[in-house]
């Protein structure tokens, strides 16, 4: 296990000379980070560990440097919605709106993240890219418990028959977070298939073995006598990349009127980032140099016009 404060480890592979491929990764230190930043309890911390791991190995399969997934959960359950963002680059943020909401342990000893993101509503899945109209995908909610979402979406939204296994296992800290991502080519043979269901067995308790085994022993454990091929290993982070320009443009983007009640009645204002939890102050003076540069910034957009 990679217990580096917020980063992680992912394997990319294919089986069978690539008749199906393979996302695997180590997302425990990551998930720790993101328990740590939210405060949050057992539950939500399981909820997070696992969509970490889901969005990574999904960001990590976009194209080009500034393309980005954004996931979110909204299944109006009391934790509220959960939304991680994730890039090509393994680097991913997370949030939930109430990271402290915790439930009691679900007849099978397990956390009760379905419960705690509810059921009803939906996975949506938003690809950004450098430019142009992002694409959107959604799907009904399955059961909230993040996995089966994920592979659901995968299936209805990309016609990819997917096995999806997450899991965080979660004492004083988190002890293991991961996953794992296997996707059927269309090429696939009969043969693997079944094999891919014999073991998916073993996937059902991916934090045992992430917390007992290297990700590399998880492979020739795992998939032994399917050819499994590693074609990369690639580094994973927890990181925000929020900073006091974004902010000011999200300030900006209120509008002159609502600037000028917080000038006017605070004196300034504070921002926290949802994802970090980073705060940004801003004076009353501030935000009037703020306006000020966007308002002789706006009407230089309108000459080029
Ligand atoms: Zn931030």
């Amino acid at each position: 296990m990679n217990m580096e404060t917020g980063k992680g480890r992912l394997l990319r592979l294919t089986l069978m000379g690539g008749e199906a491929r393979v996302f695997l990764c180590d997302t425990t230190a990551m998930a720790q980070m993101a328990r740590d930043i939210h405060t949050a309890s057992n539950t939500c911390s399981a909820a997070m560990g696992r969509m970490i791991a889901a969005t990574a190995m999904m960001g990590v399969n976009l194209k080009s440097d500034g393309d980005r997934i954004t996931a979110t959960i909204n299944g109006g359950g009391p934790a509220g919605p959960m939304c991680a963002v994730a890039g090509p680059d393994g680097k991913v943020k997370i949030t939930i709106e109430h990271p402290e909401v915790e439930l009691k342990l679900k007849p099978d000893g397990k956390l009760d993240v379905g419960g705690a993101l509810g059921r009803d509503g939906q996975l949506t899945i938003m690809r950004s890219y450098g430019f142009g109209e992002p694409y959107l995908g959604k799907v009904a909610l399955v059961s909230g418990e993040v996995a089966e979402d994920f592979a659901m979406y995968y299936l209805e939204s990309e016609q990819t028959p997917t096995l999806c296994a997450l899991g965080t296992l979660v004492g004083e800290q988190v002890i293991a977070s991961g996953g794992v991502l296997i996707q059927a080519m269309p090429e696939c043979s009969e043969h693997l298939i079944e094999q891919l269901e014999i073991r998916a067995e073993l996937f059902g308790s991916i934090s045992q073995l992430i917390s007992e085994m290297t990700l590399e022993e998880i492979v020739e454990a795992a998939f032994r006598g399917l050819e499994p091929e590693i074609l990369e290993s690639m580094p994973l982070s927890l990181t925000c990349d929020c900073s006091r320009p974004k902010i000011e443009q999200v300030i900006l983007s209120m509008g002159e009127s609502s600037i000028r009640e917080l000038i006017r009645e605070q004196n300034g204002c504070e921002v926290t980032c949802h994802f970090c939890r980073r705060h940004y102050k801003f004076t009353g003076a501030e935000l009037e140099a703020l306006l000020e540069e966007g308002l002789k910034k706006e009407g230089e957009q309108d000459e080029d016009r």
